[in-house]
């Protein structure tokens, strides 16, 4: 990607799906041109017309599609929350760097909204055969993060545990 992509106008793309992760966590699915050179970990730039621009991680990667899931906690977080399908957003990046997912087996850990670049990581780590511990953490029941997706995953490999403060499910 060159400098121009990188600082100049971003791409505008429109909303195609809005799925509920959690009480509160929506992920924002759209279609980008660029996503076969996006990978688990990286973060864009989402510009919300007439608000701010804000960093988020990339939490779906299912080319032609990819994605991003956003925790309401101020203006813009709260703007894009209420995002409608066909509503357009600006799209900057991809930046930073990502995960190495050269490994035999692995453990990831997540938090919260924390979840978000780990579920590309979670499904290119499974891809690859990786074997994979997943463990999803959260305040309560209703803020657990995809827990109903991989609840439902049944691959090779793979194992999820979920825990929560208050003790309302998993340790
Ligand atoms: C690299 C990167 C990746 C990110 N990925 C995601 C993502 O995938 N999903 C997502 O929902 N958010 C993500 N964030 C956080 C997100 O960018 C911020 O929550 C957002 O910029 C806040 O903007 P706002 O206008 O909604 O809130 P603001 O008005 O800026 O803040 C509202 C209040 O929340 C506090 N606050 C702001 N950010 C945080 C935070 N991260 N944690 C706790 N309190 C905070 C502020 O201090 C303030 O009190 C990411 C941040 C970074 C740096």
């Amino acid at each position: 990607m060159d400098m121009e992509q990188l600082m100049g106008n971003p791409t505008t793309v429109s909303v195609s799906e809005v799925v509920k992760e959690s009480k509160a966590a929506r992920t924002l699915v759209f279609e980008h041109p660029d996503v076969e050179n996006i990978h688990p970990g990286q973060f864009l730039m989402v510009w919300i017309p007439g608000v701010d621009e804000i960093p988020m991680s990339v939490s779906l990667l299912n080319p032609p599609l990819m994605g991003i899931t956003v925790l309401p906690i101020g203006e813009a977080t709260n703007a894009l929350a209420s995002t409608q399908e066909r509503q357009r957003i600006g799209i900057r990046g991809p930046f930073g760097t990502y995960f190495d997912s050269n490994c035999g087996s692995a453990l990831i850990v997540g938090g919260g909204i924390g979840m978000a670049p780990l579920r590309p990581l979670t499904y290119e780590l499974l891809d690859r055969g990786v074997d994979v511990v997943l463990l999803i953490g959260a305040k309560t029941k209703s803020e657990l993060v995809y827990a109903k997706e991989f609840k439902t995953l049944n691959r090779e490999g793979f194992r999820l545990e979920l825990s929560t403060v208050d003790g309302s499910v998993g340790f």
